[in-house]
């Protein structure tokens, strides 16, 4: 009898996961187990007023570097290349990036002669902090908060206004707190091979188009136009929706609403997987839910391992889409962050309708999505108080007002509290991934981790990880 792989979880991890283990030529029998009764995970998008599409997770997927590329592969194999919209090079939302800083939008400079000029709010031209980057001597600490690299390298002004923005950003986190080489692994990397960032980041670009990439008429495409990013006409969700037909078509039991909530060891290492109403058995698991999930899921065995991951801790965001008929943005972009020392509760704007205006609706309205969270809404969940929606509402409403001129009353509102969506990897992290590597090798227990837990939030390093995670399980790839 062939072996049977179960996969906890169907988000995008657990799905490229099941997509790479059903296509290989010997495939085992795949199992995939979704909690909700919805697969995505935070992917996920609605439709509006006038056919209006607005993101409730993820909204742009970028191209760049080899797991960029794959997921364009991957996007190609599911047929779904007419979907695409892209961002190209020399659009707007590729170029025009902001800080919203006393209480002015500054653009972030772009380009090489750009850096030598002066660049509000920055109090100098940035060529400075890139002359201080390439003559600071190599760090000595195994790890360092993204705050303290970024003040050592590159100055006190990059570091709590470009830095601390940017962790926001893509992590919803504190730079005092988050870790250099988990969260930007090229940039800690860089360091430690070239002594200088910038050097290593040019060198390191350099010496990585010698390796092999995945290729397409997509991928040529994309590079052809220098996209920033990409959406999907119908919204993000569409490639969950296309990855469960595909593994439907190959045979995947995909199951739904059903929320595992235990993992036991038979006798003959194999697993037993407890559901609601009933149990799997599998050779192998592979597991795509949130560490912290995980983390009670497994049996008394792997109480180190628990513990490992039980310290790997999330984030909440408030996620509140608005839409205004006959609105004008005062500027062109992605959109803009916000510094924690500005608002600790805004962390940005992102102006949806300039990258994909295809998705405005009919009659079009102007789309932007602002994103809350910080410390301001981790106060508040600490304290119990209640997380209304007119609160976050409101909050979204007056720093569209005051941050864009957006000082009309939205046609369309959509607010929701993402609890615990984004993992944080704090500083040390990597020592949780090692202590956790070292436990699953020791034990030889068949179990494999993919997710947006352990080696990076987007929704590449996602794809990426479940492909690795399949990859690990057929033996095309160590399993560390
Ligand atoms: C608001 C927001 C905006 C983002 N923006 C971007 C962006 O623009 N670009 C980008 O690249 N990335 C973005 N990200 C990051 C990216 O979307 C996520 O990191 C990624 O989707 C996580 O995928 P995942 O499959 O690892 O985890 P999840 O999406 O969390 O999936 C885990 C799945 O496991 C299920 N599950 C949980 N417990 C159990 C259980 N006991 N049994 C069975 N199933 C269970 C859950 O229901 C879920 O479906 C954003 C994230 C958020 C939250």
């Amino acid at each position: 009898m062939g072996r049977t792989v179960v996969v906890l979880g169907g988000g995008i991890s657990g799905l490229a996961a099941g997509y790479h283990l059903s296509r290989a030529p010997c495939a085992p029998k795949v199992v995939l187990v979704e909690g909700s009764e919805r697969l995505g995970g935070w992917i996920r998008s609605v439709r509006g007023p006038g056919g209006a599409v607005f993101e409730l997770g993820p909204r742009g997927i970028r191209p760049a570097g080899a797991p960029g590329a794959r997921t364009l592969l991957l996007v190609s194999e599911l047929g779904l290349d007419s979907e695409v919209l892209p961002v190209r090079g020399d659009h707007p939302a590729a170029q025009n990036r902001f800080l919203y800083v006393g209480g002015a939008l500054h653009a972030l400079p772009s380009g090489l002669r750009g850096l030598f000029r002066p660049s509000p709010p920055f109090s100098k031209p940035l060529f400075w902090a890139g002359l201080r980057e390439l003559t600071t001597p190599r760090g000595k600490d195994p790890d360092e908060t993204v705050h303290s690299f970024a003040q050592r390298r590159l100055g006190p002004e990059v570091a709590s206004l470009a830095m601390d923005s940017l962790c926001r950003g893509v992590f919803a986190g504190n730079s005092r707190e988050l870790s250099v080489r988990s969260c930007f692994p090229s940039l800690f990397q860089a360091e430690q091979s070239h002594r200088s960032v910038l050097l290593g980041l040019l060198l390191g670009a350099a010496s990585s188009g010698h390796s092999p990439r995945p290729d397409s008429a997509l991928i040529r495409q994309a590079r052809a136009e220098r996209w920033s990013q990409w959406s999907l006409r119908g919204g993000l969700e569409t490639l969950p929706q296309a990855l469960n037909t595909y593994l439907t078509s190959r045979g995947v039991s995909v199951l739904r609403g059903q929320p595992v909530c235990g993992l036991g060891l038979l006798p003959g290492g194999r697993w037993k997987v407890s559901l609601g109403d009933g149990s799997l058995e599998a050779d192998h698991v592979i597991s795509a839910v949130p560490a912290s999930v995980l983390s009670k899921l497994l049996p008394a065995q792997a109480a180190p391992l628990a513990h490992a991951l039980s310290a790997i801790t999330a984030v909440s965001v408030v996620v509140v889409n608005l839409q205004y008929r006959g609105a004008h943005l005062p500027v062109q972009g992605f959109g803009h962050l916000v510094p924690s020392s500005e608002d600790p509760g805004v962390l940005g704007i992102v102006y949806d309708s300039v990258a994909f205006p295809e998705q405005d609706g009919s009659p079009p309205g102007l789309r932007v999505t602002v994103m809350l969270g910080g410390s301001w809404l981790q106060t508040l969940e600490a304290r119990g108080g209640l997380l209304s929606r007119e609160l976050f509402q409101q909050q979204a409403q007056q720093a569209a007002a005051t941050q864009l001129g957006l000082k009309e009353p939205p046609s369309h509102c959509l607010v929701h509290l993402h609890k615990n969506c984004i993992p944080q990897y704090t500083l040390g992290h990597w020592q949780k991934l090692e202590a956790a590597t070292q436990f699953l090798a020791s034990q030889r227990l068949p179990l494999t981790l993919a997710g947006a837990s352990y080696e990076g939030v987007a929704v590449n390093d996602c794809i990426e990880s479940g492909r690795r995670a399949a990859a690990r399980v057929l033996g095309s790839e160590p399993n560390s």
